[in-house]
Formats: structure tokens, C-alpha cells, sequence
């Protein structure tokens, strides 16, 4: 009903008015504000975090290790720090006690992200952050349209909850959007977004900073990988340069895209998605080299497939030896926690990082691709 522009806030466009009708129904939201990022989405929420907490002078926001490290810079950029917390090392998934552990009086929200479309067991979170005061951001960018562990459509747990329609995402035409579950909350936020101010900044600038920022991120997570420097060092160059990418993450949305039609194709767009996932799994079972994350099944959304290598030794020349026979594989799927905040270990988010390869399951592979991508893979996998 809400959205964000450079002029202010207007009524939703119709080219997304069935894509919300249909997502706040799904989820149970009231209202939804969209705009450019996901990122603008979590800055939204963190202002709303902080607005409901005056009594916390420096406040912190628990975020889980492994994500895109989109909370934790936006979270900087609302002037909270962000906290790390690890993850169960088998699903990559934060959890209730991986959250409490990082919990301080000066904690004012939690993050909670369904990781690769993997379902995070929200219900005791959820309960936890009401008895502390703590309000639940809840990303459901990776499981759209998925199913948490009660069978409850997921996005429903949280007090807010946010979703990206940007590249490599299900949806990928363009925009981000944050919805409410409640009027109060839908009031506050309405009161904050009038004083958001979008940064003057070109086309080219940003797509500049955001292929630099790219580069960046591949350049450290190798240092890390090939544990070429302390993990300090890692973070004083990132902290240091971080300031200059600021001008990416607010951002109006763009009203030229149509969000409708690709929300009438989620249901195929899905199903294509648990196929592809469901031939991986078949032919790649039971093999000495890795296991295979498989929590999609209960989720019913797969954003990527995942490997993990028994052998972390062996993800890099596993991973090029199927991408030069053609393949998508990315490696790069990295904890976040050592770029902002070394002291905030989490054991399991690093071996998870140096185990996980994800493999494509989107519109742009086939049943015949995903076969002979499986040919490559048990190929060339790690033997001892
Ligand atoms: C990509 C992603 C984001 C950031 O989305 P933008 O629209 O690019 O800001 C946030 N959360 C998750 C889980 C993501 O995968």
C-alpha cells in the first residue's frame, strides 16, 4: 500500500497490486512498503527496532553468521552494531541458543533468515524476542512461498518481515518490500519512511561501487579461505573501506518493473525449482565425498542446492574443475562475522564456508543441464 520514492511516499502501483494482495494474504501482513532493496527494507526495520527502544543507547541487533552481510551493513548505516550468531554446523541455520548466546542488555532486535530456502525453527525465537523486548526481523528472501517446520506459511512469525525481488533472487524483476503484521507497527513504519532520504546517486556510480563491492567480498573471502592473513586484518580492511559503498543500499523503488506476473508464475517457478533440486539429490546421494543439504524438502522452496565437501580442502579445485566444464558452482557463499566483528566467533559458520558448494536451480538450467552437471560433478569429485 506503501511506496517508497524519491518524492515521498505514494500509493502502491497497480503493476504491484496483485503480487501484494497475494503476498500480504500468504503471509498475513497488513501492510507493505516497497521500495528499490531489501536493504532500504532492513534499514526500515532497524529504524523501527530503535524508535521502540529509546531506553538503548547503543543498541545491537543479533544477525546470524551465515547471509549476504546486506543486515549487517545496513544495520551500521541505522547506527546499530551488528552481533554474529553461529549457526548448527549441518544446516547452516542459526538457532535459538546460537541467538541467546550472543544476547546483551543492550540487544534491541533479531534477524532470522531461512538460509538457501531452509526453514529456521522460528516459533521459539519468536517467543523468546517477546519476552525480551526484541523485535523479529524476519527475512524470507531465499524460501518465498515456503512452509516452516509447523507447516505455517513462512514470513508469518515475524514482526516484520522482508523480501528481495532483486537478481538471483526467486523472484528476480527488480525491488525489495517489507511488510507489517499489525497496525501500530504499520503506523510507525509509515512515520520513520517520511524521513528516509534516498542518496543522489547515478546509475553508473552504483553500478561501479556494487561491481567493486563484489570484487572486494571474492578478494577477502579468498584471504580467509587460504587463511593468508589473521582474521583481524580482514576485518580492519573491510571496516575501513565499507563507508564508501553506503550509497547502495537506500534506494526508491522502481515503479517501470511489473511484480504481478512473476508472482502468478511462483507456483511453476517453484515446482521447477524442487524438480531440478530432486534430480541433484537423486543422482548425487549417498557418495563418500560430501553430504547434501536437503531441508528444501520440508521448506518446499530450494534457492540453491547445496554440497557440502567432506574435505574443505577441496572446494576450490572441485568447484573450477565444474565450472570449466560449463557449469554454475559458487564456493563463495561466506560467513560474514569475520568482515565486521572477528571477536564474534562462530566455529560452525567457518567450517560450514569452507564445506558448502551451491549448485543452480532456477529457470536458467534444465533437466538435461542438471544431468550432465551431475556427470561433471561425480567426475571430478574429491576422492582420498
Ligand atoms: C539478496 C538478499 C538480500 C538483499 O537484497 P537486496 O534487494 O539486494 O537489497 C537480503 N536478504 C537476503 C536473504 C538475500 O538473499
Amino acid at each position: 500500500m506503501m511506496l517508497l520514492t524519491a518524492e515521498g511516499i505514494r500509493p502502491t502501483p497497480t503493476q504491484f497490486q496483485d503480487a501484494e494482495r497475494t503476498l500480504l494474504h500468504q503471509i498475513e501482513g497488513t501492510t507493505a512498503f516497497w521500495s528499490g532493496r531489501a536493504a532500504t527494507s532492513l534499514y526500515q526495520a532497524y529504524q523501527l527496532a530503535r524508535h521502540r527502544r529509546p531506553d538503548v543507547s547503543q543498541p545491537q541487533v543479533i544477525v546470524p553468521a551465515m547471509m549476504c552481510a546486506t543486515a549487517a551493513n545496513t544495520a551500521l548505516l541505522a547506527d546499530v552494531q551488528p552481533r554474529f550468531a553461529d549457526v548448527n554446523a549441518q544446516t547452516g541455520l542459526a538457532t535459538l541458543s546460537t541467538i541467546q548466546a550472543r544476547y546483551t542488555p543492550q540487544t534491541i532486535a533479531v534477524v532470522v533468515i531461512h538460509l538457501l530456502g531452509h526453514a529456521v525453527d522460528i516459533a521459539p525465537i519468536a517467543e523468546w524476542c517477546k519476552a525480551y523486548d526484541l523485535l523479529l526481523i524476519e527475512d524470507g528472501t531465499q524460501a518465498l512461498g515456503g512452509r516452516d517446520l509447523q507447516g505455517y506459511a513462512i514470513g508469518t512469525q515475524g514482526d516484520v518481515t522482508v523480501y528481495s525481488f532483486n537478481r538471483t533472487k526467486i523472484i528476480s524483476t527488480g525491488n525489495g518490500v517489507l511488510v507489517a503484521h499489525d497496525d501500530d507497527t504499520a503506523q510507525d513504519l509509515t512515520a520513520l519512511a517520511k524521513h528516509i532520504t534516498f542518496p543522489a546517486v547515478t546509475d553508473d556510480m552504483r553500478l561501479q561501487l556494487a561491481l567493486s563491492y563484489r570484487n572486494l567480498h571474492h578478494a577477502l573471502v579468498g584471504l580467509l579461505r587460504a587463511r593468508a592473513v589473521p582474521t583481524e586484518q580482514v576485518t580492519q580492511a573491510f571496516m575501513a573501506v565499507r563507508p564508501a559503498y553506503q550509497a547502495l543500499y537506500l534506494r526508491p523503488a522502481d515503479t517501470t518493473v511489473d511484480l504481478n506476473r512473476p508472482w502468478e508464475n511462483l507456483p511453476a517457478s517453484l515446482a521447477h525449482r524442487l524438480e531440478m533440486a530432486r534430480l541433484y539429490a537423486e543422482r548425487l546421494a549417498d557418495h563418500p565425498a560430501w553430504d547434501l543439504l536437503t531441508d528444501y524438502e520440508q521448506s518446499g522452496v530450494c534457492w540453491r542446492f547445496s554440497l557440502l565437501l567432506n574435505d574443505p580442502q577441496q572446494q576450490v579445485s572441485f568447484s573450477e574443475a565444474v565450472r570449466a566444464d560449463g557449469f554454475h558452482v559458487s564456493n563463495l557463499y561466506w560467513a560474514v562475522n569475520p568482515f565486521f566483528k572477528a571477536d564474534d566467533e562462530c566455529q560452525n559458520a567457518d567450517l560450514f564456508s569452507r564445506r558448502i558448494v551451491n549448485l543452480w536451480v532456477d529457470e536458467s538450467v534444465s533437466t538435461e543441464y542438471v544431468a550432465r552437471c551431475c556427470d561433471s560433478i561425480l567426475r571430478h569429485a574429491p576422492s582420498d
